[in-house]
């Protein structure tokens, strides 16, 4: 079985949903609300699990009901929590107004996810143990980079997924091997609009970048090779929520495995179609079996 490391945050989503979400100085009733475990570490974290890999989360929840919670979510789906450390202060939480035309806001607190902005003692080790490190940017940026370049020191291949898109310096990129950010993200990394000159422009510092365009595939490119063009299969999309995590999620495995990179993209589009047909973020994630009939469908 491959292994794969997760480097990045956890969150407790507090989700409010009401016709409509409230200005400043006023109070709305709402309708439902619901706890949700994410965080764009711990759905990579369950995505790369459910698709077949050992998977090994590094980060860290809060001393409250919520970290129990997150913690217990990731085991059931088979990760590692070793590596996930308990701190005295509270859990990241994301405090999210969703109205009746499916518009959101969000105020995110850190919380444990902003204690960790360095390796722990044993963290290097679980990543030297890796075929793949996964990476995003929901952590302190210290932390990103210290992965990354640990990843590097004992050869193992890291995922970076732009979010939330920000400035990146060499000192990450250098040790980058694949850039996944969704059309937006490219967009704000480089100020091109276009998703190919975007991406384009991401090669002259990493060596390959996915471009993924929701329901109209992804793009990848290469130093060395034509681009490719990967359309997603045609399903009934519900909830595009954690579609993106499902997909790296899922492309990580595949990269593990050494699938040839056309059969790993469409690999991972096929877990992705499976996600959005279905509600939720983590809960739409797909088992193996269920990415393979999509596949061969
Ligand atoms: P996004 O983050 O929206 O770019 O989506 C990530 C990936 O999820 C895409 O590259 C697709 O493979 C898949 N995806 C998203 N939306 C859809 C959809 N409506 N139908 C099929 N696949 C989708």
């Amino acid at each position: 079985m491959t292994q794969i490391a997760v480097l990045g945050s956890m969150n407790m989503d507090l989700v409010a949903y009401a016709e409509k979400a409230p200005l400043l100085g006023e109070t709305v009733t709402g309708r439902a609300f619901r706890t949700i475990p994410g965080g764009k570490g711990a759905n990579q974290a369950i995505a790369a699990a459910r698709a077949g890999a050992m998977v090994s989360m590094i980060g860290a929840v809060g001393h409250d009901a919520y970290g129990a919670r997150m913690r217990e979510t990731l085991e059931h789906s088979g990760v590692d929590t070793d590596s996930l450390r308990t701190i005295e202060g509270p859990s990241g939480t994301a405090h999210i107004v969703v109205d009746d035309e499916g518009g959101n806001a969000i105020v995110v607190i850190p919380g444990a996810n902003g204690t960790v902005d360095h390796l722990a003692p044993g963290d290097e080790g679980v990543i030297a143990c890796a075929d793949m490190l996964l990476l995003q940017l929901e952590i302190p940026l210290a932390a990103v980079v210290a992965g990354a370049q640990a990843a590097r020191r004992h050869g193992v291949r890291t995922v970076l997924t732009p979010s939330p898109a920000r400035p990146l310096p060499s000192e990450l990129l250098d040790h980058i091997d694949l850039l996944v950010p969704n059309e937006r993200e490219a967009a704000t990394l480089t100020d091109r609009a276009d998703p190919r000159d975007a991406a384009a422009a991401l090669l002259d510092r990493v060596p390959q970048v996915v471009v993924t365009l929701g329901a109209a595939g992804c793009l990848y490119l290469t130093r060395d090779a034509a681009p490719l063009v990967i359309a997603a299969p045609r399903v009934a999309a519900v909830d595009s929520t954690g579609a993106g995590d499902t997909f790296v999620g899922a492309l990580a495995v595949a990269l593990a495995e050494e699938k040839p990179i056309r059969e790993a993209l469409s690999w991972a589009a096929a877990a992705a179609a499976v996600s959005v047909q279905r509600e939720g973020a983590t809960e739409s994630m797909p088992y193996r079996p269920e990415i393979e009939a999509q596949y061969t469908a």
